[in-house]
């Protein structure tokens, strides 16, 4: 058993941590007041290779793991405090671009792949509906066959760079269609280029945090395109792709939970040592100082459990319970610690200049995003009493 990281892996997350604090970290704050994603920093990811982080080298990607791939999210989020950034960026690999690297024809990897993996193009993923979130079965949005082609309708939301992807695969309802062999029925994935006629953004959703990821609805009206814009087989959408998407994303995506647990733990150190109360700095207030203890506890167990899920993904091991588990655990752990941060900057945790501030609001998302935490505990609990 070896729970060090390798030293290429040391070396991965220091060139990113780096990188974020030259590039991504200054003008963090004005991008989340604003709520505006900016595509300089994004090119800039793509320039160092993040944009394919996790997109097989062939396509141009860097070929990593899940546990690389999730340490390269954590080293960013903690250079650079954008956690909006880590969710764009998150989202565009493991739940717009794995889709299509793993269920895809040679002709879409080819055609969406490289772009990707670039960064020209921006991914995004579309399952949930204004009526459908954790209960995904329940999704009315809809593919009907048309000799060769297929007519979708339907409205998606919450998706994550929906205002500025260029690609976006949707799952819908397909009950009734059928392809020999693949049985019927069901939902099935499809890829959609952005300029797919009767494809807009509808809604763009003004967050609390992760600020700078622009999250809004997707509408197909009479979305008609050809049986080759099929990702994977008729009817098997929701769990050969969809869940496959759910466990890359709690295994992978909530290193950026991880990275800004780290710096939050890291400032409120700082803090804790300089601010002064009563004569002396607040550190040697027992309270404060055993808060700083449990965020250091909340953060090794937390990143222990998420690198295990990753660790038993990039084995081929089984690792459903792991990734559930990861996912209510780190987004406890992580609002936990955002709160304590909060806490111990007293009222100047409370105000906008300080980045504790939106720790907090950043960190909610992990207990929602990707699944909430309810979820989690049901799957975990289904499992055990299977
Ligand atoms: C910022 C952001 C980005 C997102 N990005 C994407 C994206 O890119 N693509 C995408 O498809 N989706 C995305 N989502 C959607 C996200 O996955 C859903 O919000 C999430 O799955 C919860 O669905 P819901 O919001 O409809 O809540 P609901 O399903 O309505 O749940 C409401 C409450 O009821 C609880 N609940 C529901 N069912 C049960 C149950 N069976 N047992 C116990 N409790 C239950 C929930 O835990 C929750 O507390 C994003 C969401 C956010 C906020």
């Amino acid at each position: 058993m070896d729970f060090a990281l390798s030293e290429e892996q040391q070396s991965l997350y220091k060139t990113i941590v780096e990188f974020a604090r030259d590039v991504v970290e200054p003008g963090a704050g004005e991008r989340d007041r604003e709520g505006r994603f900016d595509r300089d920093v994004w090119d800039a990811c793509g320039q160092v290779g993040l944009t394919g982080m996790c997109i097989g080298e062939e396509w141009g990607g860097m070929g990593a793991g899940a546990v690389d791939t999730g340490l390269a999210l954590e080293a960013l989020s903690y250079g650079g405090l954008d956690a909006g950034l880590g969710l764009s960026l998150g989202a565009h690999l493991v739940i717009g671009a794995k889709p299509i690297e793993l269920h895809g024809t040679d002709e879409q990897k080819a055609a969406y792949l490289p772009k990707l993996a670039s960064g020209e193009w921006i991914g995004a993923w579309g399952i949930t509906e204004p009526d459908h979130g954790s209960d995904t079965s329940g999704i009315t949005s809809r593919g009907v066959p048309d000799g060769d082609h297929w007519i979708l309708n339907g409205t998606k939301t919450f998706i994550t760079n929906g205002p500025v992807c260029d690609v976006f695969t949707v799952i819908v309802r397909t009950d009734g269609a059928h392809e020999e062999g693949a049985g019927g029925g069901g939902m099935t994935a499809f890829i959609l280029p952005r300029d797919t006629p009767g494809l807009s953004v509808g809604n763009v959703l003004d967050k609390s945090g992760n600020r700078s990821s622009p999250t809004s609805e997707m509408v197909m009206v009479d979305v008609r395109v050809p049986d080759s814009a099929r990702l994977g087989p008729i009817g098997t959408a929701q769990w050969a792709i969809g869940f496959e998407c759910f466990s890359w994303e709690r295994t992978v995506m909530l290193g950026s939970a991880i990275g800004g647990m780290q710096r939050g733990l890291d400032d409120s150190i700082a803090y804790a040592k300089e601010r002064q109360a009563f004569g002396k700095p607040i550190a040697h207030f027992q309270t404060i100082a055993h808060k700083l203890a449990d965020m250091k506890i909340n953060l090794e167990s937390a990143r222990l459990m998420l690198r295990y899920g990753a660790w038993k993904k990039d084995q081929g091991l089984d690792h459903q319970m792991e990734a559930s588990m990861a996912k209510a655990y780190v987004g406890a752990c992580a609002l936990a610690n955002a709160d304590a941060a909060i806490q111990i900057h007293g009222g100047w945790g409370y105000i906008k200049d300080f980045p504790v501030e939106r720790g907090w609001r950043d960190a909610k998302l992990s207990t929602i995003g990707g699944g909430t935490s309810e979820i989690q505990k049901v799957i975990i609990s289904r499992m055990l009493l299977a």
